[in-house]
């Protein structure tokens, strides 16, 4: 389907700009200063044009969503990051932890739409086993033989190996034969040390983070790649994150989408930070688009920079709206005020007026066909 919308030709006012949009025309890998000059650029149309050029590059017109369901088994976490407003201690007002017949409920209360992913994430507890992991895993599975289950960060993963004392190698094997079909990208935050002891000084430190994802992608497991920005990183770090991203791929070939998330400081630690503006929200899907010549896709979470944003972000690098989600917790307890869960029609509204072709897509980005009874997935 041709682009609602024809592009204008390429014009700036920002002579940085200049041999940016001569590489990105040539198909030439950005460098750490040209990404610094995109971060610093007041043209942030021009930078959108440059992003939009490559995004239809390799995606034309075409929107990915999917259909899926957020699973939070516990958010019961030894870490207290301070970037965090969903970690609890455990005996503490608020802190849940659900047997593994209530996360089993809790899967099948949202399947009404048939949903094709679920996402598990949580936090790090301090005492539940190894085993009930697998369970819930190995559970879900049996349940759900179709649905694909993209679970747990590469943080939780290096913490239920150390706490069953095993390899990083080993609990993602044990992981995989129970039923995990791939891995999210959270927890990857900003990589910078100095950042990390900030934000969330006990958790897993950057390399550890891409040495579990280069782990992950050597046992064929994909993963996705987050990057949290809006709080006190500056454009070194963003760009000292992104090539380290870049760099891994290059390796594995195991990342599937980047996800750029906006920091939410409410209810937490860092609550005195301003929220991101909308100019810093399409900057990072711009930025990441251009720099990130081997991520196949680039999301713009809708629950984390608002629908209307994502929407415009379609048009400045952007490839994915993520999913229906249905509720939503870790975000909405820093403050989210979007909707916790979203249809598949309202979905495909928003992708549709922005010129865009959605396409529904299961976690491989396999393109999904429903009819009135039934749910294929083209392999
Ligand atoms: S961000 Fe994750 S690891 Fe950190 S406190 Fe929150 S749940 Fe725990």
């Amino acid at each position: 389907m041709a682009s609602a919308f024809k592009q204008h030709a390429f014009q700036t006012d920002d002579p940085a700009l200049r041999p940016i949009y001569d590489k990105v025309m040539a198909g030439v890998r950005l460098n750490f200063d040209d990404g610094l000059s995109l971060y610093r650029t007041g043209d942030v149309l021009a930078l959108g044009w440059m992003a939009n050029h490559v995004r239809e590059r390799m995606h034309g017109n075409k929107t990915y969503y999917n259909v899926n369901r957020h699973i939070n088994p516990t958010n019961v976490c030894v870490a207290a990051c301070r970037l965090c407003a969903f970690g609890r201690k455990k005996d503490v007002a608020g802190a849940y932890t659900m047997a593994l017949d209530e996360a089993f409920q809790t899967a099948a209360s949202g399947y009404t739409e048939a949903v094709t992913e679920f996402h598990i994430v949580g936090g790090l507890h301090p005492d539940l086993p190894f085993q009930y992991f697998l369970d819930l895993i190995s559970g879900l599975k049996q349940r759900f033989p179709q649905v694909h289950l993209k679970a747990f960060t590469m943080v939780e993963v290096a913490y239920l190996g150390k706490r069953a004392k095993l390899s990083i190698r080993e609990t993602l094997t044990q992981l995989k034969a129970a039923g995990v079909d791939s891995l999210p990208g959270g927890g990857a935050e900003i990589f910078a040390d100095r950042v990390r002891h900030i934000i969330c000084d006990h958790k897993i430190d950057g390399d550890e983070w891409l040495q579990t994802a280069k782990t992950a992608h050597q046992i064929g497991l994909k993963s996705n790649a987050t990057m949290l920005y809006g709080h006190v990183e500056n454009d070194e770090d963003r760009m000292d994150h992104l090539m380290k991203l870049r760099a891994l791929q290059d390796e594995t070939g195991g990342f599937q989408t980047f996800i750029p998330l906006a920091f939410h400081p409410e209810n937490t630690a860092l609550e005195h930070l301003p929220k991101t503006t909308g100019m810093l929200d399409m900057k990072q899907i711009a930025v990441g688009r251009l720099v990130l010549d081997n991520f196949p896709h680039i999301k713009s979470y809708w629950q984390m920079v608002s629908a209307k944003m994502a929407q415009i972000s379609l048009r400045f690098g952007a490839d994915d709206m993520d999913g229906t989600v249905i509720e939503e917790k870790i975000y909405h307890d820093a403050g989210a005020t979007t909707p916790q869960g979203m249809r598949r029609q309202e979905l495909e509204r928003l992708i549709r007026a922005a010129g865009r072709e959605p396409i529904e897509r299961d976690t491989l980005y396999r393109p999904v066909t429903r009819t009135e009874t039934s749910v294929t997935v083209a392999v």
